[in-house]
């Protein structure tokens, strides 16, 4: 029995787009672009702090790197500051790693013939690792973070179920974090996205979700390429997650879904610039766009410096997509987002207008099923008990944040409660249906 003293009882928080094993990697991990580190002397000095920090024979792992704080990075510039132990550092946007010499040759990048790895004019790699992280992680030696410190905190914030938007997961990377969740270690829900060849049965706490899809510009795929990709997960049942966030992106996913068809549960991620003119197909194809209404105040200096001022009201809709009638869920990103989903919803509710949304659809977009993100779930009898219960009720809430959290509830365990103020008794008698 839970005394809930008239707080707001939600369905549990699902975050559905979410790197668990990067996220908790990053625990261990060094800080390396903004806004712990501007400027190239202060990424000079963090890169010394860790190695005299971290132990020699170990791997420093560098995160959050963008090119305002000193330039494109390549394993020169890495050997100069950090020549005697392995380093390796990733890009922001989490497409790129950058490995120094001794990282190289621990991964075995020099002999490596995968096209992610960029080479010279004269053939010698650079250490600049394009959207290899699977690879990558197999080679090093994947550590796989404390994932029980992350569910923990996770859990305090009311979040109850995960879905992980990883591109590529291997075989083994996914029987890792099944296995994190059957031991109990992970107590949240999981929804995984895998590629087509990876299958396993459901069970109540991990499912495998769709197929994620990234694009990139600078090497997009061939329409009939992308669209066989689409079929293959389409055939096997999987729906898709298409990375789209240029316009390029988005129109080249418009015409792939249109030939090959839109399967049920078919998504947008993230949706940073959508132009007024996809607003009609987005509706009429009903997929859903999963988007981090976060991104507009975190990267908001860099949107200031980089984005043409006539793209501005494409970037990261949220209201907009709503009124057009588009379904709409969010996720954190973390790593590369912040992990909170109540920044998240905060975020939400202070965008300027017409993109802004109301508390109660700011905190909906967590609430969608994690194979239908936009299909809100309910509370009612016989439903799964995932449940966040809130301190107080919506009406009197002016600043939603994890504070408000007051107990979580997952697959009918009390995973979390805040304190005192929620008395808790085990075991106590099933209320009746007119207790309800
Ligand atoms: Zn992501």
């Amino acid at each position: 029995m839970i005394e809930a003293r008239g707080g707001w009882l939600l369905p549990g928080l699902h975050d559905h787009h979410i790197h668990l094993r990067a996220l908790a990697a990053r625990d261990d991990s060094v800080p390396v672009g903004p806004p712990q580190v501007i400027g190239p002397d202060e990424f000079a000095a963090a890169l010394r702090r860790a190695c005299v920090r971290l132990p020699t024979d170990g791997w420093l792992r560098g995160v959050g790197y963008h090119e305002s704080v000193a330039g494109p990075l390549d394993r020169d510039v890495l050997d100069h500051l950090a020549p005697d132990r392995k380093v390796r550092v990733q890009h922001r946007s989490g497409a790129l790693w950058v490995l120094n010499s001794a990282a190289c040759r621990a991964a075995g990048v020099d002999s490596c013939a995968l096209p992610g790895i960029e080479r010279d004019a004269a053939g010698r790699a650079t250490g600049r690792l394009w959207r290899l992280d699977s690879w990558l992680g197999d080679r090093v030696g994947t550590r796989h973070g404390d994932l029980a410190a992350l569910g923990a905190r996770a859990a305090a914030a009311g979040v109850t179920g995960f879905t992980d938007a990883t591109p590529d997961l291997t075989a083994n990377a996914i029987d890792a974090l099944a296995a994190e969740v059957s031991s109990g270690a992970l107590p949240q829900r999981v929804h995984c996205m895998a590629p087509p060849a990876r299958t396993r049965p459901p069970d109540d706490a991990f499912a495998l979700g769709p197929t994620k899809i990234l694009l990139d510009d600078t090497d997009l795929p061939t329409l009939p390429a992308f669209i066989a990709r689409i079929e293959a997960a389409h055939a096997i049942g999987r729906p898709v997650a298409v990375h789209c966030v240029t316009p390029v992106q988005l129109l080249l996913t418009a015409a792939a879904l249109d030939d090959a068809g839109i399967l049920s549960g078919d998504r947008i991620e993230h949706g940073a610039l959508i132009p007024a003119d996809t607003l009609n197909w987005l509706r009429r194809s009903s997929v859903t766009v999963v988007t981090q209404p976060h991104f507009p105040v975190e990267r908001a200096a860099q949107y200031a410096a980089d984005v043409d001022p006539a793209d501005r009201p494409d970037l990261w809709r949220l209201g907009s997509l709503r009124d057009a009638g588009i379904g709409l869920a969010a996720g954190t990103d973390a790593p590369f987002g912040g992990a909170d989903p109540w920044a998240v919803i905060r975020a939400a509710m202070h965008r300027p207008e017409p993109e802004r949304l109301s508390l109660t659809a700011a905190v909906g977009l967590f609430l969608g099923e994690p194979a239908h993100p936009a299909r809100r779930r309910r509370i009612s009898s016989g439903a799964p008990a995932d449940l966040t219960l809130l301190r107080l009720p919506p009406t009197d809430i002016i600043v939603p944040s994890r504070t408000l959290v007051a107990a979580t509830v997952i697959r009918g365990e009390v995973v979390f409660t805040a304190d005192t103020t929620v008395r808790y008794t085990e075991g106590s008698a099933v209320p009746t249906a007119t207790d309800r």
